[in-house]
């Protein structure tokens, strides 16, 4: 018997191949004139290409968006913002730059209209997250919550593989939680089966051809599901592990994501049978830790948390920081078993129990 609570998101979603023409139309269904564009230096010249098609719409472009949303970055665009009279921001790329966007709109309540090229999903939540003083401190605001998102999967084919494949786990690894999150409900887990199949069968496609377009529209089809997912319900101990790794030790995001997921969920396999059972049938497999293990090997993802930087010496601490304030998580948080999940992750093997 089912017994659940559904917020469903606001955002305005424009999904398909050539949909960034659809901006100029976007931007005026807003009430808006004068975006203010928002890039990482890597991406400047596709968002540039993407400023120019948009005449008499572009207050700006700001082209210094980093990872993690370092607070000194985020006040230089909020005066940038503030100084073009900008009415709203237009950011174009992956995590980082639509943080970025979130760290204007949570001050200043900008729309944000998010044109996103990695699969991490943030294009869909209301969580934020800001780094001072090398913290990164995490919320939620409705305000922060993109108004539209623009899915164009052209704009995707320039992703190397390397990160389309932890890009795509990290997605993989909002819709798993999702499955087993306290507070889920029938129509996310709809969501996070369908997301996590459009993932893993894109990734499989895109190792014969990285420029396949119908493998990149289902890619990011399950990433803009996966993400709706992060934004909707709770996530547990593998999130919690990926943040702390990740701002603890400046490990990258994706990677750190690719890295973990199998051995996360191993740990909490017993615990969730039917989730495990979702994943294992959107993978096609038989275990799901497994599958994810096997997925990430499949397509050259770094398997272990010592290739992707982690100090041996930092193991211990990890366990004490990821065990420090408990959460929902389908088994309760035990030390010895952390340890033993993070030795496992760190040396690369294979998601034993
Ligand atoms: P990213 O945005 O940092 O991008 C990684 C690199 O890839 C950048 O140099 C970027 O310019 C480049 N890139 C992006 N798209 C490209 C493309 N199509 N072609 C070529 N290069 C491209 O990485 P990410 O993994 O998307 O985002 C990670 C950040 O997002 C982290 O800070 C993470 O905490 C945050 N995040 C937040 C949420 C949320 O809900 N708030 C969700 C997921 C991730």
């Amino acid at each position: 018997m089912h017994h659940f609570v559904y917020t469903a998101s606001p955002s305005r979603i424009v999904f398909g191949p050539d949909s960034i023409d659809q901006l100029p139309a976007e931007i005026e269904r807003l009430g808006a004139k004068r975006a203010l564009v928002l890039c990482t230096p890597h991406q400047r010249e596709h968002a540039q290409a993407i400023a120019d098609r948009l005449p008499g719409c572009v207050a700006s472009i700001f082209d210094q968006a980093a990872m993690h949303v370092p607070i000194e970055v985020a006040r230089k665009a909020r005066a940038l913002a503030s100084e073009t009279k900008a009415d709203c921001a237009l950011a174009i790329g992956g995590g980082s730059t639509v943080g970025l966007g979130k760290a204007i709109a949570l001050e200043s309540g900008l729309p944000i209209i998010a044109v996103p090229t990695t699969y991490a999903g943030s294009e869909v939540t209301p969580i934020y997250g800001i780094t001072e003083a090398g913290l990164k401190k995490t919320g939620r605001d409705p305000r922060v919550l993109p108004r539209v998102v623009v899915y164009d999967p052209k704009l995707t084919l320039s992703l190397p593989m390397g990160l389309t494949v932890t890009s795509a786990i990290n997605a993989i690894a909002h819709a798993a939680e999702g499955l087993y999150a306290h507070d889920g409900n029938p129509v996310i887990a709809l969501m996070a089966e369908e997301g996590i199949r459009a993932c893993a069968a894109a990734l499989r496609a895109l190792q014969e051809n990285p420029r396949d377009l119908a493998a990149r529209s289902s890619a990011l089809y399950g990433a803009w599901l996966c993400g709706t997912v992060l934004g909707a319900v709770s996530m547990g101990l593998h999130h919690k592990l990926c943040h702390t790794l990740g701002g603890t030790f400046d490990l990258p995001h994706a990677e750190v994501h690719a890295v973990v997921l199998p051995h996360a969920l191993r740990y909490n396999a017993d615990a969730a049978p039917e989730a495990m059972a979702r994943i294992a049938r959107a993978l096609g497999v038989a275990d799901a830790p497994m599958g994810i293990f096997e997925l990430a090997r499949a397509h050259g993802a770094p398997m272990s948390l010592k290739a992707i930087g982690m100090p041996a010496g930092g193991l211990d601490q990890a366990v004490e920081l990821a065990a420090a304030n408990q959460y929902p998580n389908p088994r309760p948080l035990e030390k010895v078993a952390l340890r033993s999940l993070l030795d496992h992750a760190f040396a690369g093997a294979a998601p034993t129990a």
